[in-house]
C-alpha cells in the first residue's frame, strides 16, 4: 500500500531539491502517492495567502507532509509561513538530528545528537507589547504594583510563558525519541538559575517526567550556556536534548554548524497527530532555478519520515546510500567541497542520481 504524503516543494530552490528528494525517496522502493500543494511567495501573488486552507487540509487528511523551504514574504502581515503550520497543526515538537557524516568538513566529526525543541511557548507565544503602545504601560503599570520593579519607561516587552502541559509533552517526546532511536539519554536544557518560574518550572517537570516515566533512560540537565560551551568541545557527551523554544532555535544553528552546515540538517515538526518534514535550511533565493544548492538536508528529512512510518530498512539503506556519496566526496554540492568555487562540484540533481546509483549497488 502507498503512503499518502502531501508534498510542498515550497519555493526559491525549494522545489528543484523537492524533485531531488522525490526521486530518493521513490528509488527506495517504498511506494508513495504524493499530493503534491503549493504554498509560499508565489501563491500568496495568486491566492492572497501564502499558506492556503487547501493545503493544511491535505496534511490533516494524511498525517504527513514533506515540505521545502519557503520565503517568508516581507511586509505581507505574515510573520511566517512555517510557524502558522506548526500552529495550524499544533506541530508541538520539533526534532533536529545532527549528525556529522564521515567526510564532512567539520571540526566535530563525532558528533551525533538530536535536538528536541518545543515549538509554541517560550518567547515565540506571540505575546508582545510594543514600545508606545497603551497597553505596554498599563503593563509596566501593573509590573510596579504588583512586583515592585519599575522598568523603563522607553520600552517593549516579550512575554516569556512556559507551562507544565507544554513542558510534559515536549520531554516525553523526547524520551519516546531515544526509546524508539535506541538513544540512552536526555539532557534538559535550560536558565532556572536566573529564570526560576519559567525554566526552573521546566526542568522540575522535566525531571519528574523522567523520574516517573521513563527511568530506564539517563537524565541530566545543563544550564544552556555550558552546554554550548561543552557542544563545541565535548559534543560526544551528548545523545539527544531537550529545550525549550528558544534556546532550541539557537542550539539548532550551531547543531548544525557542528555537522558541516545548513545543506546538512534534517528536521521535522511533529505532533500527536501530524508529522510535516523539512530541513532546517531556508529557500536559499539567491541560488534558485541553478540547480546548485545541496538537497542532502531533505533528503535526510525523508529518512526521518521512512523512519517515522516503520520504514526502516528503506531509511537505512537511503541513509547509507547518502552517507556513502559524503564519504566518497565526489557527487557533492559546492558547499561540501574545500572551497566554494570548486569546479568539481557537482549540481543538485547530480547528488539524487549519485544516491539512487548508490542505493542501486547495494541491492545489485
Ligand atoms: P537560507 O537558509 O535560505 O540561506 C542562507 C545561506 O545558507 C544561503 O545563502 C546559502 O549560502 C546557504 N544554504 C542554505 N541552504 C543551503 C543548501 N541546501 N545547500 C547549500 N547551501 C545552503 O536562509 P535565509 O537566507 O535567512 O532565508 C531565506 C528565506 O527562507 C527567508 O524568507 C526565510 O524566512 C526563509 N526560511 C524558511 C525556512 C523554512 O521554510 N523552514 C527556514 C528558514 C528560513
Amino acid at each position: 500500500m502507498a503512503y499518502r504524503v502531501t508534498f510542498i516543494p515550497g519555493d526559491g530552490t525549494g522545489p528543484e531539491i523537492s524533485e531531488a528528494v522525490r526521486r530518493v525517496l521513490e528509488g527506495t522502493g517504498v511506494e508513495f502517492q504524493w499530493d503534491w500543494q503549493d504554498a509560499g511567495a508565489d501563491v500568496y501573488e495568486q491566492e492572497g495567502t501564502p499558506l492556503p486552507n487547501r493545503v493544511i487540509e491535505s496534511i490533516r487528511e494524511r498525517g504527513l507532509a514533506i515540505k521545502g523551504p519557503i520565503t517568508t514574504p516581507v511586509g505581507s502581515g505574515f510573520r511566517s509561513i512555517n510557524v502558522a503550520l506548526r500552529k495550524e497543526l499544533d506541530l508541538y515538537a520539533c526534532v533536529r538530528p545532527c549528525k556529522a557524516y564521515e567526510g564532512v568538513r567539520t571540526r566535530f566529526p563525532d558528533t551525533d545528537i538530536v535536538i528536541m525543541r518545543e515549538n509554541h511557548e517560550d518567547l515565540y507565544a506571540g505575546v508582545e507589547y510594543e514600545l508606545g503602545d497603551e497597553r505596554t504601560e498599563r503593563l509596566r503599570q501593573f509590573i510596579k504594583d504588583t512586583n515592585g520593579t519599575e522598568l523603563r519607561e522607553d520600552i517593549g516587552i516579550s512575554i516569556k510563558p512556559i507551562s507544565i502541559f507544554g513542558t510534559k509533552r515536549i520531554v516525553r517526546e523526547a524520551f519516546e525519541y531515544a526509546k524508539a532511536n535506541g538513544r540512552s539519554k536526555v539532557t534538559g536544557v535550560h536558565k532556572a538559575n536566573i529564570m526560576k518560574f519559567t525554566d526552573g518550572l521546566f526542568i522540575k517537570t522535566a525531571r519528574e517526567v523522567a523520574e516517573e516515566e521513563y527511568p530506564e533512560i539517563e537524565f541530566e540537565d545543563r544550564i544552556v550556556d555550558n552546554l554550548c560551551n561543552q557542544l563545541v568541545s565535548r559534543p560526544e557527551e551528548y545523545d539527544v536534548l531537550v529545550l525549550p523554544n528558544l534556546y532550541g532555535d539557537i542550539v539548532s544553528d550551531l547543531g548544525a554548524g557542528l555537522i558541516g552546515g545548513l545543506g546538512m540538517a534534517p528536521g521535522a515538526n511533529v505532533g500527536d497527530e501530524y508529522a510535516v518534514f523539512e530541513a532546517v535550511h531556508g529557500s536559499a533565493p539567491k541560488y534558485k532555478g541553478q540547480n546548485k544548492v545541496n538537497p542532502m538536508a531533505l533528503m535526510l528529512s525523508g529518512v526521518m519520515l521512512l523512519r517515522h512510518v516503520g520504514e526502516r530498512e528503506a531509511a537505512d539503506r537511503l541513509e547509507g546510500a547518502i552517507a556513502e556519496v559524503i564519504r566518497a566526496g565526489e557527487s557533492v554540492t559546492y558547499d561540501m567541497k574545500p572551497s566554494r568555487d570548486d569546479p568539481t562540484a557537482v549540481g543538485t540533481s547530480d547528488v539524487a542520481d549519485a544516491v539512487i546509483a548508490g542505493m542501486e549497488r547495494v541491492a545489485a
